[in-house]
């Protein structure tokens, strides 16, 4: 029903609502400078890309190029192999990337109409939807499926894996991590913004910003994920 209502453009986003009314603020609630548009709600916007990444399936958007609501209905039903291939089958991705849009918007009403919203929390309504779901929708078809975790694979006994990310658009950035122990459990899961910076100095912040966190936490052990290749290699060589 959501992507249907997606499908036909009738979501009232703030800049669909100024722009067929001319009235009120087109701005998205949780940026404020930026307008509302869909492609920014559920794609470009830092909050949208945190959510994405902070969830176990570790998702960047970076890539994702959608100009409308027909763009995004498409990235759900028709994602690319790559993408279906890493998420685990095609059922698997639409449902995942249907709840992640579904999500977002109940994030983005949660602050438009009750003035409140949980980027964490979000994370963790969007993994008990695919839960729910999968029971229901994907039962047979998922036995024949193997559903992968992207990027993720448990640390050795004792010790903890953090990976962390950055996005930046031109006026801010944000950076992110997740942190799992050798169970594979949730250790921890973050995300805040920061002063605009190029890619390259924003992926070396998370690092940082990780860093002194798994100093808090007293994580003597940890393995790093970064997947920006020149940051590792300077790491590496200093
Ligand atoms: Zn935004």
């Amino acid at each position: 029903m959501f992507l249907w209502r997606l499908a036909v453009d009738v979501l009232p986003s703030k800049n669909t609502l100024f722009e067929r009314t001319g009235k009120g603020d087109p701005c998205h609630a949780m940026c404020v400078f930026t307008k509302e548009t869909l492609s920014h709600l559920f794609i470009e916007c830092l909050v949208a890309k945190a959510i994405a990444f902070c969830s176990k399936w570790g998702l960047k958007l970076n890539a994702v190029v959608t100009s409308n609501s027909q763009d995004l209905v498409r990235w759900c039903v028709n994602s690319s192999d790559q993408m279906v291939n890493m998420l685990g089958g095609k059922d698997f991705t639409t449902l995942l990337l249907a709840t992640f849009l579904y999500v977002v918007w109940e994030l983005r009403n949660d602050r438009v109409f009750e003035s409140k919203s949980s980027i964490s929390q979000a994370t963790i309504r969007w993994n008990s939807l695919v839960e729910e779901f999968k029971s229901v929708a994907l039962e047979r078809s998922l036995e024949q499926t193997v559903v992968k975790e992207n990027n993720w694979t448990p640390p050795q006994s004792g010790r903890i894996c953090i990976n962390t990310d950055a996005a930046c658009n031109p006026d801010k950035s944000a950076i992110a991590l997740i942190a799992r122990d050798d169970k594979w459990k949730d250790m921890l899961i973050a995300a805040k913004p920061v002063p605009p910076l190029r890619v390259e100095m924003a992926e070396l912040k998370a690092i940082e910003w990780a860093l002194t966190i798994a100093k808090e936490f007293d994580w003597p052990y940890v393995d790093w994920l970064c997947d920006f290749l020149s940051v590792v290699n300077q790491i590496n060589a200093s």
